[in-house]
């Protein structure tokens, strides 16, 4: 659970995020809209201890994050993160890739791993890929192996920031059904995504940032169908 209370962020003079109040429950699948700069990846990104905050709290399961003295690491492990730009270690297999942060970490055993890995590349839809080298895959196959990467640390949450924007249009399908995969049995999700019909269907609830705040929030019905802000309707009426 995430619970974000009147969360700032500023960059020098420039204050980035304003005063966000954002809930995410278990088994929630919460998407985050809006146009560029809006500051989505910045709120996600928060959620983690990627970004620092300026004011507000942002408590993972009670704990409040954007204190000083907490440790991150040990909230991270509980938190898959997904990025546009899925950076696999190209020298590595692919199961090596998923095995290799809770190995380090001292989390499971090197065969534990291994075991759990196939269990992740079956859930993405690449177990007969353990072997193979990045470069020997799509883009849409290394998005999925970052997926399953992130999955091998048995987060409660997942965060996507925007995971199929670099792919190409044929690849995009195949990763979006492995995260509806994920909604589906119940993984606790916040998604940056352009994808609107994909928002659409798997949201929760979906979030509408505009210059640093939320401008609007509700069902993908009450969102899509029923934007009751100006902002919301001709962003809308660009992105549909
Ligand atoms: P996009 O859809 O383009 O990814 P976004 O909604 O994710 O946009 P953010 O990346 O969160 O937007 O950026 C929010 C604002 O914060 C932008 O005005 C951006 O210029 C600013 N910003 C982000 N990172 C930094 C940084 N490291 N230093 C200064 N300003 C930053
Ligand atoms: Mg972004």
């Amino acid at each position: 659970r995430i619970e974000m209370k009147d969360v700032h962020k500023r960059y020098g003079a420039n204050e980035v995020i304003r005063g966000v109040n954002l809930k995410v429950e278990d088994n929630e699948v919460v998407v985050l809209i809006g146009p560029s700069g809006a500051g989505k990846s910045t709120v996600l990104r928060m959620m983690n201890g990627l970004e620092t905050t300026t004011a507000g709290e942002i408590l993972i399961d009670g704990v409040d994050i954007a204190r000083p003295h907490v440790d991150i690491d040990k909230v991270r492990e509980n938190i898959g993160m997904v990025f546009q730009h899925f950076n696999l270690f190209p020298n590595m297999s692919v199961q090596k890739n998923v095995t290799l942060a809770p190995v380090e970490l001292g989390l499971m055993s090197q065969a534990d791993a291994d075991a759990a890995a196939l269990r992740m590349l079956d859930t993405v839809g690449l177990a007969d890929k353990a072997e193979a080298m990045p470069k020997t895959l799509s883009g849409g196959q290394k998005q999925r192996v970052a997926i399953a990467r992130a999955l091998a640390m048995q987060p409660d949450i997942m965060l996507f920031d925007e995971p199929t924007s670099a792919l190409d249009p044929e690849m995009v399908g195949d990763v979006l059904e492995v995260m509806r995969k994920l909604a589906a049995q119940g993984m606790t999700m916040v998604i940056v995504t352009h994808e609107m019909g994909f928002a659409k269907e798997v949201a929760d609830r979906v979030v509408f940032f505009e210059g640093g705040e939320i401008n609007e929030t509700g069902t993908p019905e009450q969102v899509f169908d029923h934007p009751q802000s100006p902002r919301l309707q001709s962003f809308l009426q660009k992105v549909l």
